[in-house]
């Protein structure tokens, strides 16, 4: 409606005047106004209607405003907006059940956080203070979020501004077949080298120093890169090996995003430690937190745990966690995100690849793919340098955009992230408008 955009406008004029912004230059940012949402789409400052292939931060696995949670947070609101921590409150404990039931293995208490990077800090101390050693191996090309330990175990440029004070941080090489470190040629190989350098560097960097090793089961921002078979068995099988805490870092890829309420459920490992948010109330309030298996539980039974929150399971984030979860259950979306991988998603961004000469590489699994561009398919040379952004990206996603798609780009990629919820139809949509933009960026293919 003409108030809508009106308001939009102000709002527009208001943030450039007053607002900043994450990882942003102030000056010459334009941010997108959005004045609506519901379900997969979203109404922008010119009131044009997107379908959302993003899910914002990837977080809205259960699309915008699903009337259960909008519900449930305001019968919360209306009876108990705020209790301290340390107080006994229904929606947390309802919560921690929900979430204990589904996570894999003896993860049975839960610690809750306001967001990832907390959750992803409070984790690293509670592996620290179990093992009374310091160290955190964590991988390249990750993100774990933006506070100043989790920026610094992060392995993505957004950790180069604030790279200090980063004590025991070691980064290692994953898994990542598309662009080997270590010169594979099939999977299989790139799961026994990666492993072999793991162990190596545990080894050079001294497994009694070591408290944790962090790693997201399939990262996200930096690519989607699911870890190839096996290599996640031998991370499991080294940590434990030399007393390592594994901590699986869950913010992006759990609650349902890969067609399994938790990722590592693909890959048959429990970790010792496993941090979520985003998507377990699909960011609808601020909320994260750690799963804990009973060993390090036990670390606390008698010491006291000096670390918490104001918020810590607040009442209108976790009410709208026992919501979410019950809505995905209820509606089935985690076995319906597996089936859009499979069915839809996969085979469609084959195809796609087959046909575009600027497709470098297509991976994913569940509601979790990554597209990504280069220049040459031999050489392998991005669309747009690492850490970069590059006219081409720029345009190719300006014409998604123009086309009625809201995508997810990061660097060379575009990835494939909708609701859990989207319909075949919607998707199909999405899938059709990248696929005809692709042309933009074929148009730039050197040989
Ligand atoms: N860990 C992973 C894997 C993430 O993707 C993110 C955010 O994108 C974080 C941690 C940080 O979460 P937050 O932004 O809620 O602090």
């Amino acid at each position: 409606s003409e108030e809508l955009l009106a308001e939009g406008r102000r709002a527009y004029e208001l943030d450039r005047e007053h607002v900043f912004h994450s990882w942003q230059a102030q000056g010459p940012f334009k941010p997108m106004t959005i004045v609506k949402t519901e379900g997969s789409f979203v109404w922008d400052g010119e009131g044009r209607k997107l379908i959302d292939l993003s899910s914002q931060l990837v977080n809205t696995n259960i699309g915008h405003q699903h009337p259960k949670v909008v519900e449930a947070i305001q019968e919360q609101a209306a009876q108990i907006c705020t209790i301290a921590p340390q107080h006994v409150n229904a929606a947390r404990s309802e919560a921690a059940r929900l979430i204990a039931e589904r996570t894999p293995g003896d993860l049975n208490h839960i610690f809750f956080t306001n967001g990832g990077a907390d959750a992803v800090e409070h984790a690293v101390r509670m592996a620290r203070l179990h093992t009374g050693r310091q160290k955190v191996l964590s991988a390249y090309r990750s993100y774990h979020g933006g506070t100043q330990l989790a920026v610094n175990i992060t392995g993505d440029p957004r950790r180069f501004d604030s790279d200090y004070s980063s004590e025991g941080v070691v980064h290692f090489m994953p898994a990542y077949t598309y662009r080997s470190y270590f010169g594979s040629e099939t999977p299989e190989q790139e799961t026994e080298r990666a492993l072999r350098h793991l162990e190596d560097m545990i080894t050079l960097e001294g497994p009694r120093n070591i408290a944790a090793l962090i790693l997201e089961s399939v990262p996200g921002t930096a690519g989607i890169y699911a870890p190839p078979p096996g290599y996640l068995e031998g991370v499991r099988e080294l940590t434990a090996k030399y007393g390592i805490v594994y901590i699986a870092d869950e913010v992006m890829a759990g609650f349902g995003r890969t067609g399994t309420w938790f990722a590592v459920e693909n890959f048959n490992v429990t970790p010792d430690l496993m941090t979520f948010a985003k998507g377990v109330n699909s960011g609808y309030v601020p909320l994260g937190g750690v799963a804990i298996s009973d060993a390090i539980f036990e670390t606390f039974r008698d010491r006291v745990y000096q670390g918490g929150l104001t918020y810590s399971g607040h009442p209108l984030a976790s009410a709208a966690a026992v919501a979410t979860i019950n809505a995905m259950e209820d509606e089935g979306m985690v076995a319906n995100a597996q089936r859009l991988g499979r069915d839809i998603i996969g085979p469609r961004l084959q195809e796609m690849k087959a046909k575009h000469p600027s497709i470098g590489d297509v991976r994913g699994l569940g509601c979790f793919w990554a597209i990504e561009l280069v220049k040459n398919a031999e050489t392998k040379e991005p669309m747009a340098a690492y850490g970069g952004s590059s006219p081409e990206m720029n345009e190719l996603v300006g014409a998604i955009k123009a086309a009625g798609v809201l995508p997810f780009a990061n660097f060379n990629r575009i990835h494939v992230v909708p609701a859990l919820n989207i319909s075949d139809e919607l998707l199909i949509q999405a899938l059709d408008v990248i696929d005809e933009a692709l042309t933009i960026t074929d148009g730039y293919v050197t040989a």
